[in-house]
């Protein structure tokens, strides 16, 4: 399979042959047809099997079919919380380098650094927010962020999440989100508590494992 087969509009599929990319991953392969279909997906997956482009590269797509039919809207579409901030500076690498020809705006926001930058980037309108729960949470109460308009959420490396102990800020986060939204949830184990969050935040999820 290649990654015209899996229907990839032009400028991303410029932006993965630029990257070197000829083939999709395993997960790639099975999560990009769930993703582009709208479903709510839960995915057991470890880093280093291309999780994180199997999630960017359908969001890019969705983000930019919206983005034509409305190009002035500044409001954040999609969410991913991750756990860590060397995890959130990857993902949103990920996103400008497959978003590169798309036109589509993303910033990356942790804490223990300064909010000043990433208040600044916010207020100028972006189309896709990677965040740790703690920084995200004190944006949003200081109404720098507003999660009302939030599409598509990701929850990366849910297991990781609970065992660093987010999972209370990950569920307030939620709870500010469109109850109407689609929920892409990857965890690399699943143990009990991390089945019962995604059972309460996913809808009929297709499940994929690799
Ligand atoms: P991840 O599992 O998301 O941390 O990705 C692991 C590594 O695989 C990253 O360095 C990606 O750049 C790379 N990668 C992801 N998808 C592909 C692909 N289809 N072909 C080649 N490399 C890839």
């Amino acid at each position: 399979m290649s990654f015209q087969d899996l229907k990839l509009i032009e400028p991303i599929l410029k932006a993965l042959k630029h990257e070197g990319y000829t083939t999709p991953t395993p997960i790639q392969e099975q999560s990009i047809p769930i993703i582009l279909n709208r479903k709510d997906l839960l995915g057991c997956a470890q880093t280093g099997t291309g999780k994180t482009a199997a999630f960017a590269i359908p969001i890019l797509q969705i983000l930019h079919a919206d983005k034509v039919q409305n190009p002035t809207s500044k409001a954040i579409k999609t969410l991913i919380l991750t756990p860590t901030r060397e995890l959130a500076i990857q993902i949103d690498e990920s996103f400008a380098a497959y978003g590169r020809h798309t036109g589509l705006k993303h910033l990356v926001i942790f804490g223990g650094v300064s909010q000043h930058h990433q208040v600044e980037a916010l207020k100028r309108g972006i189309d896709i927010l990677v965040a740790t729960p703690g920084r995200l949470l004190d944006l949003v109460q200081q109404k720098f962020v507003h999660l009302d308009q939030i599409k598509i959420l990701v929850l990366d490396e849910a297991d990781r999440m609970l065992d660093m102990g987010f999972v209370n800020d990950v569920r307030k986060v939620i709870a500010k989100l469109p109850f109407k939204r689609q929920t892409l949830f990857f965890s690399a184990t699943m143990p009990k508590e991390i089945q019962a969050l995604a059972d309460s935040i996913l809808n009929s999820p297709e499940k994929v494992e690799v």
